[in-house]
């Protein structure tokens, strides 16, 4: 649901969360004319900016909030509502209260006949709504952004307490914070989290959020982090669509799946500044946006997979498509792709060029790119138009040899050809110990030990070679890499050396330009290698991990030992 009420049995009392209550314009584009898609449910709002001026009349014993500026905070606020709300305008540490669990318990026994008016008043604003009910408790706390100050609001019954109390309006200081410095300075002068049941629902300024802690006020990991997940999750939207504000009727992914990138940011963000609130672990627990977690999804039938560039209507495991792949794409194009400094730049480049404003998906793909000066057209085709996988493999290690004799296939060569080798006398070949030829007394020796033209040529010419790094060169290597996956990736490897000593190498996806299933690199090394790994810290999505590796990872998979059991 994305507005409504909950009753509550014990006491009587409902608690509203109201939106979607009036008509409003559709969206006319310089680009697609008008945005005249009807509401199927999957594909939320296109909605035009527009200034709210609204006065909503209530029972004297509620308390109100919504979208927009108070216009009348005195007459609808106690003298101690008053007090407290000055000492929350101050106050950037912690929230204070300005209506407690113990005023709010005796409210929901008052049922006021008296009534009050609160009017709330918005300028450029993309929709509005409102929460009310006399079970609220009520806590505030100001946030400094780039010395603008905000309210960090929380609306809460006692039922969400002490969850709620606790936490709420620390992530929502904290989700501010992140947010406008990834993109822009956060221009509202507030951002409030209702408590509602069972929603996740976003809307200027006002957002209703999930975790209800069980009856005798204990809960589960699960509905904490759930919680302060969906509380930054919807307080984020205040930047995607509500301000940076694309079709959701169309795109749903632009303000999910970008959202749930900045999520992910601002959860580890919050687990920094707040180690007390994430108990023994070492980093915020978040479900979306490491690599990793995309892995079954991608990987899965593809009858079930849609592009993400896809209405949302016609997509099928709209959570996946929409949120987790593309926050997934961002963040690897951010750690892997295109570093924190270029990824940032033109990350906020689009926030900032695009607020206020309705940007397409190419306004968006365009901004990653100019702003960055990085040729993004092979990410953007794999990640957001096909429904591929990251499968890139190891497919051998071969360990070469140079020598003056020409080999068998180096013979063979030559006689279809008809080349004369004898009169190429400084020709070199390379041979590798399964040719039929190899000479099984060059493997104890340096791989140049046969080839003195090679020597005499390294000896001249020191100066002019160009890799110094390797003072004493005694291996050389063919690895050669398959990609049987259909996404173009960086490739990320790791090579161990007989002294236990391991060196990472990043080649870039530009690698795969001129050959897309297989790229093979011939490396010079003083040290033997002993194991090559491909993507060693889990960072490309990679569907199947058990072919990364030289030698072959041995470890038999859970099922292959259940498999081998059943046999047994
Ligand atoms: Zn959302």
């Amino acid at each position: 649901a994305r507005s409504g009420y909950e009753h509550f049995d014990k006491d009587g009392n409902n608690l509203y969360v109201i939106a979607q209550f009036f008509p409003r314009m559709a969206v006319y584009s310089d680009v697609e004319g008008w945005q005249n898609h009807q509401f199927w449910g999957s594909g939320e709002f296109a909605l035009p900016f527009g200034n709210y001026e609204v006065n909503i009349t209530v029972p004297a014993d509620h308390i109100l909030d919504g979208t927009g500026v108070l216009q009348n905070r005195k007459e609808v606020f106690s003298k101690k509502m008053m007090d407290r709300y000055e000492q929350a305008t101050k106050s950037f540490d912690k929230p204070i209260v300005i209506v407690t669990q113990e005023e709010a318990t005796e409210a929901e026994k008052g049922f006021s006949e008296k009534k009050k008016t609160w009017k709330l008043k918005a300028d450029n604003v993309r929709d509005f709504a409102f929460a009310t009910s006399r079970k609220f408790v009520y806590d505030m706390m100001a946030v400094d952004i780039n010395g603008k100050k905000v309210m960090a609001v929380s609306m809460y019954p006692k039922e969400g307490n002490p969850l709620w109390g606790d936490y709420s309006t620390k992530v929502v200081a904290s989700t501010l914070k992140s947010y406008s410095k990834y993109t822009f300075d956060y221009p509202y002068h507030k951002a409030i989290s209702v408590h509602s049941k069972n929603q996740g629902m976003e809307y200027p300024m006002i957002c209703w959020n999930y975790g209800r802690p069980n009856e005798d006020g204990t809960y589960s990991d699960g509905v904490k982090y759930g919680m302060m997940s969906v509380i930054i999750h919807e307080v984020g939207h205040n930047f995607f669509p509500m301000i940076v504000n694309s079709d959701e009727r169309q795109w749903a992914w632009m303000d999910e799946g970008i959202n749930t990138f900045m999520q992910y940011l601002a959860e580890q963000d919050f687990g920094a500044a707040h180690p007390e609130a994430i108990g023994k672990l070492d980093k915020y627990p978040s479900r979306r946006g490491p690599a990793a977690n995309i892995v079954r999804y991608m990987s899965g039938d593809q009858n079930f997979i849609t592009p993400i560039m896809a209405n949302p209507e016609y997509v099928t495991q709209l959570g996946n498509n929409a949120y987790g792949k593309p926050a997934t794409a961002l963040n690897i194009l951010r750690e892997t792709v295109m570093g924190h400094e270029l990824f940032d730049k033109a990350f906020s480049t689009y926030a900032r060029r695009w607020e206020f404003k309705h940007p397409t998906p190419d306004d968006f793909f365009r901004t990653m790119e100019d702003a960055s000066a990085v040729d993004l057209d092979w990410f953007w085709r794999g990640w957001f138009f096909s429904t591929d996988y990251v499968d890139i493999s190891l497919k051998g290690v071969k360990k070469l040899y140079v020598t003056s004799t020409p080999t068998k296939k180096a013979k063979d060569f030559a006689r279809e050809r008809g080349i004369d080798l004898s009169k190429n006398p400084d020709l070199v070949y390379t041979i590798s110990e399964e040719d039929e030829d190899f000479d099984p007394k060059m493997k104890s020796q340096n791989f140049m030990q046969s080839a003195t033209t090679l020597q005499e040529y390294i000896a001249s010419n020191k100066d002019r070679i160009i890799n110094t790094d390797i003072s004493n060169p005694k291996y050389l290597y063919e690895v050669t890499f398959a990609k049987p996956g259909g996404l173009v990736m960086p490739l990320i490897v790791e090579y161990t050396y007989a002294d236990g000593t391991k060196e990472e190498v990043r080649y870039p996806a530009q690698i795969w330009a001129k050959s897309n299933s297989e790229v093979t690199k011939v490396l010079v090394t003083d040290k033997e290698i002993t194991n090559v790994q491909i993507d060693p810290k889990l960072e490309t999505a990679d569907i199947d991990v058990t072919n990364n590796s030289w030698p072959k990872n041995e470890t038999e998979s859970k099922f292959d030992k259940f498999k081998s059991q059943i046999k047994n």
